[in-house]
């Protein structure tokens, strides 16, 4: 089974407004509001690939519990801690073709509710094949608290696939524990490096990766949106290309990179397989309005068309 991880979901509520007004009100019928954060857009994906999908993380108040009750809709399994206080709202106003958005900083957690949360990751050790960890952390939680999570998941054997930024990635990479895949884009891994690249010198990229900061990482998959990706499995470097498609909305493609990863890797795929797939799944996402979603027929037209090339 794949366990996802996400400690600060959300629910996603999007307005559409022919023109925002400010100072007065304004008014719309057109509203979606879905259960949101990184870990959670993995989860659907494999479930839409019909992977064997756990969601784990933690939830709180009557926003927590619209949340499982969503999850509990798509059948798709979920174990989360209950936290005192109320998970966050993240709004976005869709209007003027602007996109302004309100983002709430959400819980904080305590450190009793900490505690629940590593035993309850113990607990799914047992039972998960591969780990995907997403997004950010929630306040309350120290900023090693991935690092802590990675280490109980080699102790038990079971690998970690990291999609996160900003000081968790960090203390992350710092230690001697190990994710075994990360998924930075091109502007994380910048920001990571404090070092600008450009895409006609795509090399200058593959030697930032021989970095020692990123030794012992089995698989690193720098994405690219439209321009594919670069990967680097061991020692080996792939440049992976990907056809133009006609994109809808591209949020959560990163995201559905991860469950496309975290499937093949169940599927026992090859490296050049597992490449394929998860640019598949990440154009798949792209292909379609709602966030974390994928149709097979797309994944499976997208996997015959992805092209991998060692580098
Ligand atoms: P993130 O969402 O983390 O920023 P990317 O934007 O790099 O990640 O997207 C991840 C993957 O999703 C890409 O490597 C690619 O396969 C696919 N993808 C993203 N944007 C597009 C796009 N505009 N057209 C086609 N595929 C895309």
């Amino acid at each position: 089974m794949i366990v996802t991880v996400t400690m600060n979901p959300s629910i996603d509520i999007s307005y559409s407004l022919d023109r925002l007004n400010i100072n007065t009100v304004n008014r719309t019928n057109q509203v979606t509001k879905t259960a949101g954060g990184k870990g959670l857009n993995v989860a659907r994906v494999i479930h839409d690939l019909q992977g064997d999908v756990l969601a784990t993380g933690m939830l709180g108040g009557i926003h927590g519990a619209f949340i499982t009750s969503e999850l509990e809709k798509a059948e798709i399994k979920h174990d989360f801690v209950t936290i005192k206080e109320e998970t966050r709202n993240s709004i976005a106003v869709l209007h003027e073709g602007n996109q302004t958005e309100i983002l709430e900083s959400g819980p904080i957690v305590s450190e009793d509710e900490q505690a629940k949360f590593s035993d309850k990751f113990r607990e799914l050790l047992d039972l998960a094949e591969i780990i995907t960890i997403s997004g950010s952390l929630p306040k309350g939680l120290p900023h090693d608290f991935y690092q802590q999570l990675v280490q109980a998941a080699q102790a038990h054997g079971v690998k970690v696939l990291l999609d996160t930024s900003g000081v968790s990635l960090e203390k992350v990479l710092s230690s001697q524990n190990k994710p075994y895949m990360i998924k930075p884009n091109l502007e994380e891994l910048e920001n990571l490096l404090e070092k600008t690249f450009s895409l006609e010198h795509l090399e200058d990229i593959q030697l930032a990766l021989v970095e020692p900061l990123f030794k012992g990482i089995e698989w690193i998959i720098v994405s690219l949106g439209k321009e594919g990706a670069i990967a680097k499995h061991r020692d080996m470097f792939y440049r992976v290309t990907i056809p133009e498609i006609n994109v809808l909305n591209p949020v959560g493609s990163g995201d559905a990179t991860i469950a496309g990863f975290a499937y093949a890797m169940t599927k026992k795929l090859n490296p050049y397989e597992i490449l394929r797939m998860c640019m598949a799944t990440g154009m798949a996402n792209a292909r379609e309005r709602i966030t974390g979603h994928v149709d097979l027929a797309n994944v499976k037209n997208y996997f015959s068309k992805v092209e991998v090339k060692k580098s």
